[in-house]
């Protein structure tokens, strides 16, 4: 049965010697050099990681667009628009609850200590004002360029008024309109607004518009058959390139882990606040993780989600590894389909837009995180201010691409609802490359709950419509 056992879990009985063997040669390759290593080397040791991570990402877009048209182009347009809300409204609630969890434990832990000392501030702040950032979101789902879409995303930026020129007619305006003197700034409605590119792929983007498509070939009928079946077979093939993919992912995810290992800051950045703030953030994770989502699966599908959650841990794993849940994708879809059987139907059309909007763990850490710069501040918040940081605070997890530490890009955005600057970002920074693997783990897990959640509640009107097959097509009954 031994022999069985190993047959039967080789995968990841593989991936998880991955992470110990990265971990082991990366705390001996740390410790046997008293100088430490320069981040030349340190990017020779996670070389083939990176040729890894490079073609998982290749994956993302291919498998984000197939999926979701052949999947919603496939389905009954009720069943699709009963599918889509059960997913938001798990998304919703889910990541409601997570920010809530968050911010009780922020505010019980307390882990600022309301003074700047011992954490320096450095770096330069960025000028941000919330409604460009809200309105920037809608305006990321509708790219008005789709290749332009496969690698920038849209922000707007505002800029400094030079004021230096008194002659100029704006300058004379603003000067007269708010009696300026000298060095006074107009406030930021005046400033001038621009626009810029992240180099980001706008996955929200291109997940709107396949959704769009798909809706599209649904209500076509025959005629859409075509380039349904197109869509369908780019789908099946990027599995397929999947699969092979996954086998070489567990020597991938060692030298990605044990360069993290080498670059790791010295755990003294963990002892004082940093590591309490860290504390609270893993603790609401693990709550959130292990009990809150396993029990809404078991009350709303009245099974009992050990063999579920078991089944992906490849998926946990390469999150970890990789700090970026659009990454994991490719693998998220493997261990539902394959692992816990989820109908692809389901698979395909929530977890491509769970990856995107759905950041359980990234909400939570978005509200610790802003409550605990302004603790660190020595600001006392009004519960006004609380609730507008778990606004915001949903907000910023739905705006935050599945990369690394996308998170802490969008929490400017938190931070300036309660007026904290850009820049207090810094505080938190030495930890945050960490603390992100943790949170794309919960934000993989939260994705892979809610489909299994959905698509127990669809699994009647599935059947009605028909079965998938082995080869993925739809046998109507
Ligand atoms: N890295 C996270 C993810 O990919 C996002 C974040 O919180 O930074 O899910």
């Amino acid at each position: 049965w031994f022999k069985e056992a190993i047959r039967n879990h080789l995968l990841p009985i593989l991936t998880v010697s991955g992470v110990g063997g990265g971990i082991i040669l990366g705390l001996i390759l740390r410790y046997s050099r008293a100088e430490g290593w320069t981040k030349r080397e340190i990017m020779y040791v996670g070389y083939l990681g990176e040729l890894f991570l490079r073609a998982l990402k290749a994956l993302i877009i291919p498998l984000i667009v197939s999926s979701l048209v052949s999947a919603i182009g496939s389905l009954d347009l009720s069943l699709s628009k009963k599918i889509g809300l059960r997913a938001v409204g798990y998304y919703m609630s889910t990541t409601c609850l997570a920010v809530i969890l968050g911010i009780i434990l922020v505010v019980t832990i307390h882990p600022g200590r309301g003074s700047d000392d011992g954490i320096q501030k450095k770096g330069k702040g960025r000028v941000v004002y919330t409604p460009d950032l809200l309105m920037d979101l809608p305006r990321n789902l509708f790219p008005p360029n789709l290749v332009q879409a496969c690698f920038e995303t849209y922000k707007t930026v505002i800029h400094k008024p030079d004021l230096s020129d008194p002659t100029d007619k704006h300058t004379a305006h603003l000067i007269q309109k708010y009696n300026l003197s000298d060095g006074e700034m107009p406030p930021k409605e005046e400033w001038p607004i621009g626009n810029d590119y992240a180099r980001a792929m706008n996955i929200m983007g291109l997940v709107s518009f396949a959704t769009a498509m798909g809706l599209a070939l649904a209500s076509l009928g025959p005629k859409g058959k075509p380039l349904l079946d197109f869509f369908h077979a780019l789908s099946e093939a990027t599995m397929v390139m999947t699969k092979w993919l996954i086998w070489i992912s567990p020597l991938g995810i060692l030298f990605l882990v044990a360069s993290m290992m080498i670059e790791m800051e010295d755990f003294s950045v963990m002892l004082g606040q940093l590591g309490m703030y860290f504390g609270t953030v893993v603790l609401g994770i693990m709550i959130h993780g292990l009990i809150v989502l396993p029990t809404i699966y078991t009350v709303v599908t009245r099974k009992t989600p050990f063999k579920f959650l078991a089944n992906m841990t490849q998926a946990y794993i390469t999150a970890f590894a990789t700090a970026s849940s659009s990454g994991t994708l490719p693998v998220t879809f493997r261990c539902l389909e394959e692992n816990n059987k989820v109908d692809p139907r389901v698979t395909r059309f929530v977890i491509p837009i769970g990856a995107t909007i759905n950041m359980d763990g990234t909400a939570l850490y978005e509200a610790v995180a802003a409550i605990f710069i302004a603790q660190v501040r020595g600001m006392t918040l009004s519960i006004g201010q609380i609730i507008a940081i778990s606004i915001t605070a949903t907000a910023a997890a739905i705006g935050a691409a599945g990369i690394p530490q996308a998170g802490l890009v969008t929490m400017v955005m938190v931070l300036d609802v309660v007026g904290l600057p850009a820049e207090d970002m810094t505080l938190i920074i030495a930890v945050d490359w960490f603390l992100d693997r943790f949170r794309t783990m919960i934000n993989v897990l939260g994705d892979s709950i809610g489909a299994g959640l959905v698509y127990e509640l669809s699994k009647k009107e599935l059947d009605t419509l028909g079965n998938v097959n082995v080869n993925g097509d739809l046998e109507r009954p």
